[in-house]
């Protein structure tokens, strides 16, 4: 989501005013920061009308030749090269269309596009167009993993509440996970989707073996939460980083708390997370922890599902405890070898 004031130039890539000292083969060298920028503005040109409608009326507009007919999405031609550069005029669009194909999901984005990972990115046939339009996919079942979206789902448009005239004011999720109403809704915005009540993974079908495994795998986990609470590599990784998570398994429930820094077991789960994980093997969980496996990977395959799409982030501040922890844990074998 898109924050109010936001820079060209986010602050954090912004460097402290200062200086430092370089050694090269033993000389000192002082290195200061200082900058060097440009700034320039990007006009729309033509395309303007197709991006104005985006921003300011959450309509998707289209041009349709005038000779052939052909609906191109977006406008991207003022003149149809099938029929002699005949004019073309701008029509609205509808905002239901179908996958043309199975989009790719990126998970590890360029830190440009970091805050809106996992997303898909495909191509949809909107109704009434003849051109595939480029979007960025969600859903609001918990995380974005392969199956959901596929080549011939139907998808619905989706606004950003706060637009600014990109491509990226929009996305889709699939009609299926949308009530009627809102699919048939034009300008259906961010906001009036209910993102809070995703699909948890069924974990009532408990035996006498579950409990067993859950016990001995939670008493396990424990100790390896306390071992990277007591892990300087480890604590850094979730510096100014506080989550309360619920974490869910067959067998039994419990919290694991993030608290800049700090991480504690407990058995009793937060009352209001922010995230929820299910694993329903807790032994999976556990193989993340301990490094036996990435979780990000375990989530990508579906083993282990997490609530919230965003919080895919911290999941991976998870993985990077459980390899600090191992390194650190080498290390000091390494040393004592010595
Ligand atoms: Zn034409």
């Amino acid at each position: 989501m898109r924050k109010h004031n936001e820079k060209v130039i986010p602050d954090i890539y912004i460097p402290d005013v200062g200086s430092e000292v370089e050694t090269v083969n033993g000389q000192k060298y002082l290195v200061a920061n200082d900058a060097m920028y440009t700034f320039y503005k990007r006009t729309k040109g033509e395309f303007s009308p197709f991006f104005l409608a985006l921003r300011d009326d959450k309509k998707v507009l289209g041009c349709k030749c005038r000779e052939c007919g052909l609906v191109r999405v977006p406008p991207f031609l003022t003149h149809c090269p099938d029929c002699n550069f005949a004019p073309t005029e701008l029509v609205e669009i509808d905002q239901v269309g179908v996958m043309n194909s199975t989009p790719p999901i990126t998970y590890f984005a360029s830190s440009l596009f970091a805050d809106m990972a996992p997303y898909g990115r495909g191509r949809v046939i909107l109704k009434g167009a003849d051109t595939a339009l480029s979007v960025n996919l969600y859903t609001t079942t918990g995380i974005l993993v392969p199956g959901i979206i596929e080549r011939g789902t139907e998808v619905k448009i989706v606004f950003r509440d706060e637009r600014i005239g990109e491509v990226s004011d929009i996305f889709c999720v699939p009609t299926s996970e949308l009530s009627p109403e809102q699919v048939a809704k034009k300008g259906l915005l961010e906001s009036e989707i209910d993102w809070e009540h995703p699909q948890e993974p069924d974990i009532s079908d408990v035996s006498s073996k579950d409990k067993a495994v859950f016990k001995k795998a939670f008493a396990k986990m424990r100790s390896v939460i306390n071992e990277m609470n007591g892990n300087a590599r480890a604590r850094k990784d979730i510096a100014s980083w506080k989550r309360d998570i619920l974490v869910k398994s067959r067998g039994g429930q419990f919290g694991i708390f993030i608290n800049d820094g700090n991480i504690t077991l407990e058995d009793r789960g937060p009352d209001s997370p922010d995230f929820v994980i299910v694993s329903q093997d807790l032994r999976t969980l556990l193989d993340g922890l301990t490094y036996r496996g990435a979780i990000t990977d375990m989530i990508i395959t579906k083993k282990i599902w997490i609530s919230k799409n965003k919080e895919f982030i911290t999941v991976f501040k998870l993985d990077r405890m459980a390899r600090s922890l191992a390194r650190s844990k080498r290390a000091s074998i390494m040393n004592s070898k010595v």
